[in-house]
């Protein structure tokens, strides 16, 4: 059964207001039967004082018939039954009987009351009223009248008249009860309706703001008890939004940290159900959603299923598992899975090492290509000392030739470790260089003057089409060997009595300075490579012209080291067209 607080109390109430009533009635209706009883007899006592003043103050001698008028009038006047007994016994007179039945009356000698009246001065009894035929309380006072005669006067009073008394006491009592019950129950309603009345608010208050409907505080009036009830709820309320505000903040950050990792986190339960998945996750694996609660089996690629060992009861830290998830674009992928400290579950961690891999690779290439560039010259020498020292010397033509092919293949190994170098400090120091502004055509010509002999030696006409206004934004060391290696490059690879050209052209916002030849033209499928190291169109005709391979490589970085972007493109009929976009100037 539901009861209400409010109930319980007005029950409780009640329950103790009927018992302190209940005390208080019988209490009051002991109290009230002794003081009526002590009362009547009280009365009883005056009126037989009164009696007894009365005879005893008679001047004419005391007849029956005298005392009998007297002692009706007496109980006329003070409503109770007078009687009054000679010292014998006889009764001489009675308020309620008359004549025949007076005389009739037996004697009274023996009647206790009389008995203590005479030996006591004072009698009091209560006894059945054989003349009367009901109970009757009795007092009776001794009097001596002047003329000699003595008797004892009684007053009595029926005690069915005192039990009305009581009754009527009890049934005031029993009124006045029902009546406080009556006025009691209301008033306990209205007292506690306005007791929890500010209760059932705050009540209500609370429950809004645990539902976190509520932001607002309870209103605080005075200092009592309620109030205080406020102002600690107030104050739980109050460390409940810090905490809250804490706990989301927390959870804002640990987002945020989740959600910017380059690696992919996902955290599965032991039902192996998916709790948690990054946006790297999501994007490494190109899922179209985070799978959130279903079974990793389903939510993730197969080729990942397969690479993990899902066993997320053990304890053990399980070693890497590498895999590739095919494209397009392939990736290669490390997962790391791990056991949820504290909690059943494993956390997968995924990171991409695609570009690692090749890095490695290039870089494996990279070691492979030095060691065979440096094999070749290194091999001819040997080879070309050991023939000479074990039977060309004699032979000064042979020699002359051996001793050539030394010079040329130390020179070749010089200009290999020499650009490597020139590499191998572009790669360490990629920080950008100051720029300012040049005017163009005094860099191109001294950088032509440079090469102009070799192009004279295959009749290679070099035209430059630029004003003295063009100015640019660059470092002219670094334009002046890109410019040597482009212009170096059209000559080496453009046949005999061709034409080059170098020129300054808008491109977009930028200025590209193009250098443009008409020789054979390098195929789509080499131009995309041209700018890695070693990477050659012809790589027999490349060292029998003494390059390395590496140059474009070397330009490629001397660009970037000013901001700038060089690239290839194929000219018509035939012919390439070599660019350096400069910085675009804001
Ligand atoms: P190298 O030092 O061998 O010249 P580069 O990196 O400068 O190396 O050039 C790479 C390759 O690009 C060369 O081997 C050559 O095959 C090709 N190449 C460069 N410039 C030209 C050009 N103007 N015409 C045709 N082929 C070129």
């Amino acid at each position: 059964m539901n009861i209400t607080v409010r109930t319980r109390c007005v029950i409780s109430f009640l329950i103790l207001t009927t018992i302190a009533l209940g005390v208080v009635a019988v209490y009051l209706e002991e109290t009230l039967g002794e003081w009526s009883d002590a009362h009547v007899l009280s009365e009883l006592r005056r009126y037989a004082l009164t009696a007894r003043a009365l005879l005893e103050a008679q001047e004419e001698p005391l007849h029956n018939a005298t005392v009998d008028a007297l002692a009706n009038l007496l109980g006329q006047d003070l409503t109770v039954r007078v009687t009054i007994i000679a010292a014998d016994g006889t009764v001489m007179g009675d308020s309620l009987l008359d004549g025949e039945d007076l005389i009739a009356m037996e004697n009274h000698a023996q009647r206790p009351e009389v008995l203590a009246a005479w030996q006591e001065g004072f009698g009091v009894n209560k006894h059945f009223s054989t003349t009367l035929s009901r109970p009757m309380l009795y007092v009776a006072l001794p009097f001596h009248h002047v003329l000699g005669t003595s008797g004892v006067v009684r007053t009595a009073i029926s005690l069915h008249d005192v039990q009305a008394i009581h009754t009527r006491l009890d049934w005031a009592l029993f009124i006045g009860g029902l009546l406080f019950i009556a006025i009691w129950i209301p008033m306990s309603n209205l007292s506690t309706r306005w007791t929890f009345q500010p209760l059932r608010f705050i009540a209500a208050q609370v429950h809004s703001m645990v539902r976190g409907t509520q932001t607002s505080r309870l209103p605080v009036h005075g200092n009592d008890t309620l109030a205080g009830l406020a102002t600690s709820l107030n104050l739980l309320a109050e460390e409940k939004e810090d905490m809250l505000t804490l706990l989301a903040h927390q959870k804002e950050q640990m987002t945020a940290v989740l959600q910017s990792m380059s690696e992919g986190v996902i955290a599965i339960d032991s039902q192996q159900q998916i709790t948690l998945m990054n946006r790297s996750a999501i994007e490494l694996l190109q899922l179209q959603e985070n799978g959130l609660g279903r079974p990793i089996q389903q939510a993730l690629p197969a080729p990942v299923i397969a690479a993990l060992p899902l066993d997320t009861q053990s304890k053990v830290v399980h070693p890497h598992q590498e895999f590739t998830l095919p494209g397009p674009p392939e990736r290669q992928l490390l997962a790391f899975i791990t056991p949820l400290h504290g909690h059943p579950g494993s956390l997968i961690v995924l990171r991409d090492v695609t570009e690692r891999r090749r890095l490695d690779r290039i870089q494996r290439e990279f070691v492979a290509n030095v060691s065979h560039e440096l094999r070749t010259p290194i091999s001819i020498i040997q080879a070309s000392a050991q023939t000479l020292r074990e039977s060309a010397l004699e032979d000064p033509e042979y020699s002359r030739i051996l001793t050539v092919a030394m010079e040329r293949n130390a020179y070749r190994l010089g200009k290999i470790v020499a650009d490597l170098l020139e590499l191998s400090r572009l790669e360490a120091n990629r920080d950008p260089v100051a720029l300012h502004s040049f005017a163009l055509l005094p860099l191109v010509e001294e950088a032509v003057a440079l090469l102009q002999e070799n192009a004279d030696e295959k009749a290679i006409t070099i035209q430059i089409a630029l004003t003295e206004q063009s100015m640019v934004l660059t470092h002219p060391d670094l334009l002046h060997r890109i410019l040597a290696n482009f212009l170096d490059n059209a000559i080496k690879y453009t046949p005999a009595g061709s034409r080059l050209l170098v020129q300054l052209k808008p491109h977009g916002q930028r200025q590209r300075l193009e250098v443009i030849d008409n020789g054979q033209g390098i195929a789509p499928h080499h131009r995309e490579h041209i700018f890695e190291r070693f990477y050659r169109v012809d790589p027999g005709q490349n060292r029998h012209m003494g390059g390395t391979g590496l140059g474009l490589a070397i330009v490629k970085h001397l660009a970037e080291r000013m901001g700038a972007e060089v690239g290839v493109e194929e000219v018509q009929p035939h012919g390439s067209l070599f660019w350096l976009a400069f910085p675009h100037t804001s």
